[in-house]
């Protein structure tokens, strides 16, 4: 296979110039699921992919399908596929970065008039990331049948205020008519470029690497309900604080990531009545657990439990506790990672994913591989995200060749 595929940099262009699709961020991006900037976005890649002539379609979960004709096109389409949508305060290249490849695959693929057997499509998924709405992958998750289309539009706002998922596409204009599921829409693969968050590239001194799976980790859900009171004038005995056992619980389960060698983390809280002179008498609590092991993670998330039911009788609280998304250890398939490996060739390095992907979603329904590009110093979720150009380049490159060496497996098949 040559090695210009793919006309290299255009990605990486992209990357800058979409990043002005964002509230005010320094250096950084922040384009939550479904407000203004994730409509204009949109709207830009919508305008890119029918300059290239594709099938456009957008579902009713928001997803946007690109889809460009193959030479038999009853196969169905290899799909590359990743998120517009960041977190506050996020950087440019988590979630952009594997649709805009994408997009420079298709490009490139024109330009060169290189036609696959299958047909091809990009896709954007809609609200991966879950920072404006819980829960996360909220349009993979109905598109692999493990929620609905009414789940997901009744997704909620992690701060509290009355918008739901379903009601803002629908604001922006992206609840559409297209396929919602793999059975109305079914694909023969899904890669997705993405950087990878942690360091083993760097380490390794390698741009590229192949996903072979990823570690596990789950979310929950912790409600402490208390009692209403004056903040001055009730005694400090027999109140129920419930954020007093929220701060409890949350500590504790802190020590518990460390000593069970995981990973535990707080990412929203939520308390009332809010004022000046009120006892907290409702706090909520979300929190995701990780660990490398399945068996470590099920057994942290029971002592979690036990954690939070000690908090909650410490402080007299009644305790709801939900487990909300739940993603054990596991591995992508196997020929898609190969196509993906022998795309890398000796630039790259096989890597773990320690976090949740649309590809964990395509996995239950199709063959399913990632591409990671090194991340400087692994940061990610901030302004600091950063990946060089020659690297962003090589994913790209990655992307074009796993497809082809993807449509050549289903010839062989
Ligand atoms: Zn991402």
């Amino acid at each position: 296979m040559c090695a210009d595929i793919i006309a290299l940099g255009s990605s990486r262009n992209d990357i800058h110039y979409t990043a002005q699709f964002s509230a005010p961020s320094p250096g950084g991006v922040t384009r939550l699921c479904a407000d203004d900037n994730d409509k204009k976005v949109r709207d830009w890649f919508r305008d890119q992919v029918l300059a290239l002539g594709a099938d456009y379609k957008v579902n009713a979960t928001g997803t946007q399908f690109a889809l460009i004709e193959g030479m038999d096109n009853s196969i169905p389409p290899i799909a590359m596929g990743s998120h517009l949508d960041t977190v506050a305060t996020g950087g440019r290249f988590d979630g952009p970065l594997g649709v805009l490849c994408a997009l420079e695959v298709l490009r490139s693929f024109r330009e060169q008039d290189i036609k696959t057997r299958a047909p091809l499509v990009a896709i954007n998924w809609t609200n991966e990331e879950g920072a404006r709405f819980f829960p996360p992958l909220g349009s993979s998750l109905v598109y692999a049948g493990q929620s609905t289309i009414e789940a997901a539009h009744a997704s909620y706002s992690n701060d509290g205020s009355p918008e739901t998922m379903g009601g803002e596409l629908q604001r922006i204009g992206y609840v559409g008519s297209g396929p919602n599921t793999f059975d109305e829409f079914s694909i023969s693969a899904h890669f997705e470029v993405h950087v990878e968050q942690q360091s083993s590239l760097e380490r390794a001194d390698k741009p590229v690497g192949w996903v072979q799976g990823w570690e596990g980790m789950t979310w929950y859900e912790v409600v402490f309900r208390g009692a209403d009171g004056h903040a001055n004038t009730a005694d400090m005995h027999g109140r129920k604080d419930s954020v007093q056992g929220a701060a409890r619980f949350m500590t504790s389960v802190e020590t518990l990531a460390h000593n069970m060698h995981g990973r535990s983390t707080v990412t929203a809280i939520e308390s009332g009545p809010v004022g000046a002179c009120n006892i907290q008498s409702r706090t909520k609590v979300v929190f995701c657990l990780m660990h490398a092991e399945g068996e470590g993670l099920l057994e942290m998330g029971r002592r979690a439990e036990g954690l939070a039911k000690t908090a909650a009788s410490t402080h007299g609280l009644e305790l709801d506790m939900t487990r909300s998304l739940h993603i054990l250890p596991g591995d992508f398939t196997p020929e898609a990672v190969d196509c993906v490996a022998r795309a890398c060739g000796d630039k790259g390095v096989g890597a773990r994913t320690l976090t949740g992907h649309d590809s964990l979603e395509t996995l239950l329904v199709a063959p399913t591989a990632m591409v990671f590009v090194r991340s400087k110093d692994g940061v990610s979720h901030s302004a600091k995200e950063w990946s060089d150009k020659d690297d962003c380049a090589e994913g790209a490159l990655v992307l074009g060749k796993s497809v082809l060496n993807f449509d050549e497996y289903l010839l062989k098949k």
